[in-house]
């Protein structure tokens, strides 16, 4: 039986799998996979497309649950596929491919890895396709100091924009920047609804921050759309990174 594809990937050459099942351990805020209900697919199964069915294809190992929990069960089943990149927030980068690393899972703090100054090696660098940040009205100075740090390391940073469903998330961020109320629109964004960032707010922070990181800072999406297929990141930053590890 032909597996339900994420809405999000549907007509990219990515296909999702997931070898974890039951709420991810990590309850990164606002975070879709482990709110009853919402996801695409039921989280108390394994989501595992056939090789054949990925093809030349690229599987997207995590959209849901971290490559980094249950790790080994993660490297076994990629290792089927042509072409497979890893997605995690844990800082530990010894993955046999590309890997995708959300370096801010708590968006509003200021993340350990950097604190610490414990930066990947050299070796590590090389594996990781993106940096990924979570941006929030409210954690501008945060993201623009990572932007910093990474692109002096010339890896590229895709900023996610966060979506809000519940009130009191939403309410977080305005009680620290009141005027962001604008920057926020109730809509369907995939299968659910949300507050979802408007095209003015994110036109003015990718302003914002290309000033800062240049052309290496780009948005998961496009202003006009959230769909894969019209982005190409992941696909673009995943062979680029398979060039730089065959030593191309
Ligand atoms: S960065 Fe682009 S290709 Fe990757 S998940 Fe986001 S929308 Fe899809």
């Amino acid at each position: 039986m032909r597996l339900k594809q994420n809405p999000k990937l549907i007509g990219s050459n990515l296909h999702d799998c997931r070898t974890q099942v039951g709420a991810c351990p990590l309850h990164c805020n606002q975070c879709y996979y482990n709110r009853e209900g919402a996801f695409y697919c039921d989280i108390n199964k394994t989501h595992i497309p056939s090789p054949r069915t990925v093809g030349h294809g690229i599987a997207r190992m995590n959209a849901g649950h971290d490559s980094n929990y249950r790790r080994g069960e993660v490297i076994r089943q990629a290792k089927k596929y042509k072409h497979a990149f890893y997605n995690t927030s844990i800082p530990q980068f010894d993955f046999p491919g590309p890997v995708v690393f959300t370096a801010n899972p708590k968006e509003e703090d200021v993340p350990t890895i950097i604190m610490a100054k414990e930066l990947p090696s050299d070796e590590e660098l090389k594996k990781i396709m993106f940096i990924r940040l979570r941006v929030s009205a409210s954690n501008l100075d945060l993201v623009g100091d990572q932007i910093s740090c990474w692109v002096r390391l010339d890896i590229p940073v895709v900023l996610t924009f966060m979506a809000y469903y519940e009130d009191n998330a939403l309410q977080k961020v305005l009680e620290k920047v009141p005027e962001a109320q604008v920057y926020y629109e109730w809509k369907v964004r995939h299968v659910n609804s949300y507050y979802c960032p408007t095209k003015n707010f994110k036109k003015m922070v990718m302003k914002r921050m290309n000033r800062i990181g240049g052309r290496l800072v780009s948005m998961c999406g496009t202003f006009e759309s959230n769909q894969c297929v019209d982005c190409k990141n992941c696909e673009t930053f995943y062979w680029q990174t398979m060039k730089h590890l065959n030593g191309e």
